[in-house]
């Protein structure tokens, strides 16, 4: 009963509404999954314009509900190819 573990989070990128609402701390939506983290492009621009921003990241903002969500409960799904179009 003490832990209680948070549902994960799957995230399905292929669809526009999961990459619009599930962004980097600096609200981009243009990241890209590394080995154990994020990476974000955005932040990188940023970074690169000298602002100073990290564009690594371990968490993710749903914009829906601000909830800062933990790489750790981020599952991320890549649908079969056959589920995206039949090729013969
Ligand atoms: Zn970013």
């Amino acid at each position: 009963m003490a832990t209680k573990q948070r549902a994960r989070v799957v995230l399905d990128r292929t669809k526009a509404h999961v990459r619009y609402r599930y962004v980097c701390p600096h609200g981009h939506i243009d990241w890209d999954q590394t080995n154990n983290h994020i990476w974000c492009r955005g932040c990188r621009r940023q970074a690169e314009n000298g602002d100073d921003v990290d564009p690594e990241h371990r968490e993710l903002v749903d914009k829906k509900t601000s909830e800062v969500i933990p790489w750790e409960r981020i599952e991320i799904v890549v649908p079969e190819p056959e589920e995206r179009e039949a090729d013969a």
